[in-house]
Formats: structure tokens, sequence, C-alpha cells
């Protein structure tokens, strides 16, 4: 059908447009997956039924990631990756956070969601010279995928305080000083 997952523009808004929808269900099959969790989650609260969570609110059984945990979990995973990234990097470091972003937009397990990240890459080329410079690559990416999703967008000056030494609150709560 397609040579790869890449020669398909997998986007929310065009891709039922150009695919038949067979297509669409075989080449799309994880993302459907994934939200179909998220919707099954959501219908289920609203009919007011009862899903079984454990203390931390988290579905008791071991289920497949939602789209929305998945995304969550990603993002703080990178976030957190940039924060730590060193100051001056070494070629070799360079090297391995490029391969990371670049994996990640070959295997992320929502074919929008990486199609998204590659055109990204493709017109936002990685800047990788920096912990602060790579964090705020991120924070726009991240900010691209919230305004099409209609989300609040980060205030990118706030990365390494959100990332890396946490906000004034989050200090005092913690009693940690990490600047
Ligand atoms: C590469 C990628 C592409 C995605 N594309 C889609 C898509 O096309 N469609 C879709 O439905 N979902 C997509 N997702 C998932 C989506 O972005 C969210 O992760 C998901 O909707 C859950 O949102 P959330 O409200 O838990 O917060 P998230 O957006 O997951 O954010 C987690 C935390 O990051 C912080 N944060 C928010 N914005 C920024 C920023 N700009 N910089 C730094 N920190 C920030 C906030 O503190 C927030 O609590 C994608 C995820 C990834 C990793």
């Amino acid at each position: 059908m397609f040579d790869s997952f890449n020669d398909l523009f997998c986007n929310q808004f065009t891709y039922q447009l150009k695919y038949s929808p067979k297509q669409v269900e075989q080449t799309c099959f994880a993302c459907d997956q994934l939200a179909k969790w998220s919707e099954l989650i959501k219908t289920e609260e609203k009919k007011g039924k009862e899903i079984e969570k454990d203390s931390k609110k988290e579905l008791k059984y071991e289920c497949p990631l939602s789209k929305e945990e998945l995304g969550h979990s990603t993002w703080n995973f990178l976030h957190t990756v940039a924060a730590f990234y060193p100051e001056n990097p070494s070629e070799k470091d360079k090297e391995y956070a490029y391969a990371l972003i670049n994996s990640i937009a070959h295997l992320y397990p929502c074919v929008y969601c990486s199609n998204h990240l590659k055109n990204y890459i493709e017109n936002n080329p990685l800047d990788l010279r920096s912990s602060k410079t790579f964090s705020l690559w991120l924070c726009r990416l991240h900010n691209s995928v919230n305004k099409f999703l209609k989300k609040p967008l980060f205030n990118c000056s706030k990365v390494l305080e959100r990332w890396k030494y946490g906000s004034k609150e989050c200090q005092k709560a913690t009693k940690l000083n990490l600047n």
C-alpha cells in the first residue's frame, strides 16, 4: 500500500481526505488504538462509571497507554533530557541527541504525531549547541503541537525553571534550591 509510514502524511485534517477509510485503518492502527483507550476511559467516566484506579488515580490494571498518557510521558522525558543536556556538549553528545529525536520521529506509535515531528525537524533544524538551545527548540516544537491542539502556549523563557530548577513555589514546597 505505502512503502513506509513516512509516505503517508497521516495528519488529522488531511489523511481522511486523501486516503480511503481502509487505508487509514491499516496505516493508522497505532494512533487509533491509542485514541480508543482515551475515548473508552472518557466515555466510561462520563457515564459515571467508576473505573478502578489505585491511590495514584491511575488505572488499576496494566493497560496500554492512551495517546495523552504517551504524549505526556514523552514530553516529560524529552524536556528533562534537554534540561540536563550539557552546556558544552561533545560531538558524541550531539550525535546521541540527534539520534534520539530522529528515532522518535520514526518510531513514535502515533503516525500523525510522528509526522508532526518529522515536518517540524525539516523546517526547524535541531539546535544542539547547548542545554538552553536544545530546551528552547523542544519548547517551540511542543508549542506547535499545543497550538494545533488548541492548548495554552508555554512561555519558553521559563523552560529551564520548569524542567531543571523548579519554580519558586516548587523550591519552597520541596525545600530544594537547585539554582
Ligand atoms: C512529538 C509529539 C507530537 C504529538 N502530536 C499530537 C497530535 O498531533 N495530536 C494529539 O492529539 N496529540 C499529540 N501529541 C500528544 C500531546 O502533545 C499531549 O502530550 C497530550 O495531549 C497530553 O497533554 P497534557 O495536557 O497531559 O500535557 P502535555 O502537552 O503532554 O505537556 C506535559 C507538560 O509539559 C509542560 N509543557 C507544555 N507545553 C510546553 C512547552 N511548550 N515547553 C515545555 N514544557 C511544556 C506542561 O507543564 C505540561 O504539564 C503529541 C505528542 C508528542 C510527543
